[in-house]
């Protein structure tokens, strides 16, 4: 296992279920519930097989992804957080995080989650503006958007996270502007934002296909994502990673443990599990996943990953983020050395003011962090 896995781990639990499909999403997931149940009684099972992946270590974080964790009824969270204690020490003042969607967040929901521990909420708003909402095939409102953030703070939330998404067509910066400044006004401790992306096998994939629709150009998609970088960081928002920002000592821990290469296990269909030398990958297939846990099999393949891997996975996670990639740790871990491998390249970026090197630490500029994948992909080992 590499040096430079850190104690405590996190768990992933991906519940792959959704009220109704919001066009742009690629994510796995069903919308019919009949098979929810059961589905949960096989996750709680594999959380019990899985129970020695990690080692022994304590869960710092626990993350409740999906598809949409709210739509779980009061029992089937309570039996899959059953098997969680059940198998799992948890380490003091774990992160307990649970996506949501404002249409399933009631007054008594809330008040459910607060009271079994859930110590974090990651709100999929995406967007204030009503027709925008119902373009994008999202389950609520404007109203119930506000309206859930206002009942959480009530049921006692103090680490509340809000999901909105620009470059969507037909909206100007004006609007994008609207959208940043009602999240704001409603003060959540962590925002995360992320550009709309078309993707194949969605419904804006197949409009876009046939013609119906464009996606907005890179540029005015930059644009939007400066005008969000400037209005947060004014009402002390840092961008800690290029698409989540936060309120000081609110950054996601769960996520950030991704970004610092800790290990992981990810329990239900389609997750992911990383020990520090394999990644693990569960089927995505609600029903073959469910044969195969009734025999108490994981459905899963694995991937050895190799040194080049391993780095490319680093500088790609590192330089997205505020503490970047650490020169040191590729040196003595990887024996990978910037100075060998792509110094004429690191000069020009520097000379360019993309990225800056401080104390053996790489990280990129304001200007730096709008190509952040890209200069990663350059400097990637072959
Ligand atoms: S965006 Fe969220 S709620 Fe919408 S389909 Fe995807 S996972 Fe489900």
């Amino acid at each position: 296992m590499s040096k430079f896995v850190l104690d405590m781990a996190g768990l992933y639990i991906h519940i792959p279920f959704c009220k109704q499909a919001c066009y742009y999403c690629d994510f796995f997931f069903s919308t019919r519930q009949e098979q929810r149940t059961v589905l949960v009684k096989a996750i709680s099972s594999e959380i019990a097989l899985q129970k020695n992946y990690l080692n022994g270590e304590p869960l710092e974080t626990i993350y409740l992804g999906g598809g949409t964790p709210s739509i779980l009824s009061q029992e089937e969270l309570d039996e899959i957080l059953n098997a969680v204690y059940a198998n799992f020490s948890i380490a003091e003042s774990p992160e307990i995080t649970l996506e949501g969607n404002p249409d399933d967040l009631t007054k008594e929901k809330l008040d459910y989650l607060f009271s079994v521990g859930i110590n974090r909420l990651s709100v999929g708003i995406q967007s204030f503006d009503n027709a925008v909402l119902k373009s994008l095939n999202r389950a609520h409102d404007n109203r119930m958007a506000r309206g859930c953030i206002d009942d959480a703070k009530n049921a006692g939330f103090k680490n509340i996270s809000v999901d909105l998404i620009y470059a969507i067509p037909g909206r100007s910066n004006d609007d994008w502007e609207n959208d940043i400044n009602k999240t704001i006004a409603l003060s959540p401790q962590h925002i995360s934002s992320y550009s709309l992306t078309i993707e194949e096998k969605t419904v804006f994939g197949k409009w876009t296909k046939q013609g119906k629709m464009k996606p907005i150009d890179d540029d005015l998609a930059a644009s939007q994502l400066a005008l969000l970088i400037d209005i947060l960081e004014g009402a002390n928002y840092e961008q800690y990673e290029v698409s989540n920002f936060s309120q000081p000592s609110f950054q996601s821990r769960h996520n950030s443990n991704y970004w610092k290469n800790k290990i992981y296990l990810g329990v239900g269909p389609s997750a992911h599990s990383y020990d520090g030398a394999s990644r693990q990958y569960n089927l995505s297939n609600n029903s073959l996943y469910l044969r195969s846990i009734q025999q108490e099999k994981v459905p899963s393949t694995m991937e050895v990953l190799s040194r080049e891997d391993k780095i490319n996975e680093y500088l790609l996670t590192s330089l997205r983020t505020s503490w970047g990639a650490d020169l040191k740790i590729l040196r003595e871990q990887y024996s990978w050395d910037i100075i060998n491998e792509n110094w004429d390249y690191v000069q020009i970026l520097q000379s360019k003011g993309l990225i800056a090197i401080e104390d053996n630490i790489l990280r990129l500029t304001r200007q730096g962090r709008f190509l952040a994948d890209k200069i990663a992909s350059d400097l990637f080992v072959t």
